[in-house]
């Protein structure tokens, strides 16, 4: 099965000699819905920085379909990012005074697809996330989990290989964040390949793949496990 992400011996040192993350090997194959799990500093930003080609490790490879990101120019990594990876925050990170249609567009601006287009496609992503009547409400105007739904379209709307999720549900109450687990489950169903960085062991339970996360190492893999 092909593998979306993988990084192998990858070790991360901050300025200051911090070291966050010492020889962590990680293969995320297509079609999988795994969780990240470990306590608050172990590491799971990091990795997740690490595997969305959004920080370069201080030793190790990371490879995304298989391509070295260290071996390809920044406009090229901009571009890979941009084609095969979607994120999901926390803080959801969506524009005040954009619509959700809009929002949502933004995730297209980087790949060449016309102002009109974007938009179709922008509310075609927002029906399937189920807020087909909330497209021309602002992030003010919805709800926690609302947002996180319009936040997880944008990753999903230039149709990438892999959703890079961090905390997805960590600003949400418990019934919201059902809601968005709901979610993740069902487009994973359809297709989507998903990594969830969680420091709750309930969000990751509910994962069928677990990698446990501790001191800057990978403790727990339940797919080697088996
Ligand atoms: P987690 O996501 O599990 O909370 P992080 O990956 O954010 O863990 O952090 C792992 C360790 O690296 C922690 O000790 C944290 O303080 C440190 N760290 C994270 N980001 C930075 C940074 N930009 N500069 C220096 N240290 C950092």
């Amino acid at each position: 099965m092909t593998e979306m992400i993988t990084a192998t011996r990858v070790s991360k040192v901050y300025q200051g000699g911090v070291p966050a993350l010492t020889d962590v090997s990680l293969s995320v194959r297509e079609g999988e819905l795994l969780a990240v799990v470990g306590p608050s500093g172990s590491g799971k930003s990091t990795l997740l920085h690490l595997m969305g080609t959004l920080d370069p490790p201080t030793s190790g490879t990371v490879r995304v379909l298989g391509h070295d990101v260290s071996a390809v120019r920044d406009s090229t990594l901009s571009a890979m990012r941009a084609h095969w990876i979607g994120f999901v925050f926390q803080q959801f990170f969506l524009g005040a005074t954009l619509s959700a249609v809009d929002n949502v567009a933004t995730g297209l601006t980087y790949l060449g697809v016309p102002g009109r287009r974007r938009r179709e496609r922008a509310a075609e992503v927002l029906d399937r996330v189920g807020l087909g009547h909330r497209l021309d409400h602002r992030p003010a105007q919805l709800s926690g989990g609302e947002r996180q739904r319009v936040a997880i379209a944008r990753a999903l709307v230039a149709d990438p290989a892999i959703v890079l999720a961090d905390e997805p549900t960590g600003n949400l109450d418990s019934a919201s964040g059902a809601v968005v687990l709901d979610l993740l489950h069902r487009l994973n169903r359809e297709g989507t390949t998903i990594v969830v960085i969680t420091h709750d062991t309930g969000v990751a339970d509910r994962l069928p793949r677990r990698v446990r996360v501790l001191d800057g190492s990978v403790v727990e893999d339940s797919a080697r496990a088996r």
